[in-house]
């Protein structure tokens, strides 16, 4: 059988190793050193950002965002729903209430109708929300200028997962510098990786003081180990960090091949009857980190789940799409916000492999099984 066909595999850029070298040969197998300096710098260069914190994960990164906000006991956090749980599990950390709110069906995003309706409802029983977190999924930048706005109008801080969106952009700008706060991941299957890690990018230097605090144990000013907080050990690798900056050097090659993945799927199979692409509106431009078709169940005679079952016997790996987190078990009691199209995208889509080292033999064959598994039904 040929060897399997994954949803996203790291993609090594040829660099990562001289920085790995680096590290050992000045021995700062440590989570600070040149490697993390100068990976932060890279990502503030890239993204536009004032500062960038390097961390062990994108889920670390949210942690410390919402310490940053204040966010405590009981506050109430207002999440998108169609996301990966990750974002969702820090507000949990902090003994804080996840409120839960349903995707538009332009960027599959939080819908600024169901945010507003949200706020409105804690306003009424005096609980004012502490923060929102606005997700960037597939690589596609949200209603910002909507999100924005709302935000504002209540005064109410935005944290923005870009953990799936590094490279993308809302009208030139790039992802991760429009929330208060904003997070990267570098998991093993995001765009570019250090084989785990993340990023907390921010604008405010008390902000970013604050977080490198807490990120290294909150060590107070003193000539002995003198704490006055509840610290974490957060940071990231010097050994990890020099991946890292291999993989900076690559990751404008990295989004053109993601997004030229996409223009392949959709050459290929936009004609099979019911399946549908999602669209960059005017403005937007999506990293498409991975490509999902939509099957209409009205129009197509697969089902995503006959798709993904059929290509697993040919050693492709295809996978659901993030399913809300209203409707998962760990927050059955969470509040939820919104009607049905989270849980829409989530039983009508399928994710297909996305990789950016697919050679376009891959793509070929993964689009002919798709077609093949259409033309049987
Ligand atoms: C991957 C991911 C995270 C978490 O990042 P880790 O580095 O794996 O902790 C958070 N949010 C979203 C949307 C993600 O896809």
């Amino acid at each position: 059988m040929k060897p399997r066909i994954y949803l996203s595999s790291p993609h090594m850029g040829g660099k990562e190793m001289e920085y790995i070298q680096e590290a050992f040969d000045s021995n700062w197998i440590a989570p600070a050193g040149s490697n993390v300096n100068g990976f932060e710098q890279d990502l503030c260069e890239f993204t536009g950002s004032r500062y960038a914190l390097a961390l062990s994960s994108g889920t670390a990164a949210i942690h410390l965002a919402l310490i940053v906000l204040g966010v405590q006991k009981d506050d109430i956090v207002l999440c998108q729903s169609l996301t990966f749980a990750a974002s969702a599990n820090p507000v949990v950390y902090l003994g804080a209430v996840p409120v839960f709110i349903d995707s538009e069906p332009v960027t599959w995003n939080m819908c600024p109708d169901a945010l507003e309706t949200a706020i409105k409802h804690y306003l009424q029983i005096g609980k004012k929300p502490k923060a929102v977190i606005l997700v960037h999924l597939y690589g596609m930048p949200a209603l910002l200028k909507e999100i924005i706005l709302i935000c504002a109008r209540y005064d109410i801080a935005m944290i923005e997962d870009a953990a799936e969106a590094l490279g993308a952009t809302y009208f030139n700008q790039k992802l991760g510098t429009f929330g208060s706060l904003a997070i990267l991941s570098f998991n093993g299957n995001k765009i570019i990786t250090t084989s785990g890690g993340g990023a907390l990018l921010c604008q405010r230097q008390d902000y970013f003081t604050k977080a490198r605090f807490l990120a290294s144990q909150a060590k107070d000013d003193a000539p002995h180990y003198e704490h006055s907080e509840v610290g974490y050990n957060y940071g990231l690798s010097n050994v990890l960090a020099g991946i890292g900056r291999g993989q900076m050097k690559v990751l404008p090659d990295r989004i053109q091949k993601r997004r030229s993945n996409f223009d392949f799927y959709k050459i290929n199979l936009a004609q099979l009857p019911g399946i549908t692409f999602q669209e960059e509106p005017k403005g937007f431009f999506s990293n498409r980190w991975l490509t999902v078709i939509l099957f209409d169940p009205k129009v197509s005679p697969v089902r995503p789940e006959n798709a993904r079952e059929f290509l697993l016997q040919k050693n492709i790996e295809t996978r659901p799409l993030w399913k809300p987190m209203h409707l998962q078990p760990l927050f059955r009691q969470a509040p939820y916000f919104g009607r049905k199209t989270a849980e829409n995208l989530f039983m009508t889509g399928l994710c297909l492999p996305s990789g950016s080292g697919l050679p376009e033999e891959d793509l070929l064959c993964i689009t002919n099984h798709i077609r093949s598994v259409f033309s049987k039904t």
